[in-house]
């Protein structure tokens, strides 16, 4: 599933391969990709998909924007909020739909296809004015653009809730997944089972520098023309994440798994104490 820095990146490559090009063609292949807001649900789905993309056609787009997840891309002023659910990607291509391939848009010199297998993902069209309000609606502050100090992130995270699953709620922050939750508290020596209500005033400052420090780290990690999935069967980046029985990279101590609210924790038993 795609988190906050693999949405970067994303964003980083449409402004690359986009720039100074004009929109000429929407290539729609799949119409249950166009939703009536930013949905994860196919049943979301707009009644008239082409006639909603057709306006696009004949504009220069603007850089995309990002929150958390979700990005925004002005056509002038009408505007496209994507939603990239758990296995949407923007690729380049040719007019052939490529596997998966829900709607093309074919400008000069490239198609930007946004593919995506699950069918989680999905575009809505909003008055560009409208998309950074779509973007950031029921969500918290970027955990990468807008970092909050020590002080903030304790009062945002209070009560008897383990940190870990805490930061995984976007209301709160947004932009940390299960990956760069635990990958964060490793950076920061803070235990995911600790309860916010638990943390002193030094962790909460250490985690406020280890989230955006760990988020930019993945975005360095993965910059450039490709994006390496980890769950693709590449190399892992992590330090914790999916290594457990291996050794931890600062004291050599032996990473365990932990399970949290049903999902897994890495976690190093001795730099993570308290
Ligand atoms: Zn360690």
């Amino acid at each position: 599933m795609p988190e906050l820095p693999e949405v970067e990146i994303c964003r980083r490559q449409l402004r690359r391969w986009s720039q100074g090009a004009v929109l000429r063609e929407v290539l729609l292949c799949d119409p249950a990709a166009v939703r009536k807001t930013l949905s994860t649900r196919p049943s979301d789905a707009v009644e008239d998909a082409a006639k909603r993309l057709a306006p696009l056609v004949g504009r220069a787009p603007q850089p995309p924007i990002r929150h958390g997840k979700r990005l925004g891309w002005a056509f002038g002023d009408i505007g496209l909020g994507i939603h990239l659910g758990m296995t949407g990607q923007w690729i380049r291509g040719d007019n052939e739909q490529p596997r998966s391939g829900r709607v093309g848009l074919r400008f000069d010199h490239v198609v930007l296809w946004f593919v995506d297998q699950r069918r989680f993902g999905g575009l809505t069209i909003r008055p560009t004015n409208e998309l950074p309000d779509l973007l950031s609606s029921g969500h918290g502050p970027d955990a990468l653009d807008a970092p909050c100090a020590g002080p903030q992130l304790a009062e945002i995270f209070t009560g008897r809730r383990a940190i870990k699953v805490a930061l995984l709620d976007q209301s709160k922050i947004t932009g940390l997944g299960n990956i760069h939750a635990a990958e964060a508290l490793w950076r920061a020596g803070i235990h995911p089972g600790l309860a916010c209500n638990a943390l002193s005033t030094d962790q909460w400052r250490r985690l406020s520098k280890a989230i955006p420090d760990q988020l930019q780290f993945a975005v360095d990690a993965q910059d450039g023309d490709e994006i390496a999935y980890i769950t693709a069967g590449g190399p892992n980046p992590f330090a914790v994440y999916g290594r457990e029985n291996k050794e931890c990279p600062k004291c050599n101590a032996e990473i365990q798994k932990i399970s949290q609210s049903g999902r897994s924790t890495f976690l190093c038993p001795s730099c993570q104490r308290g």
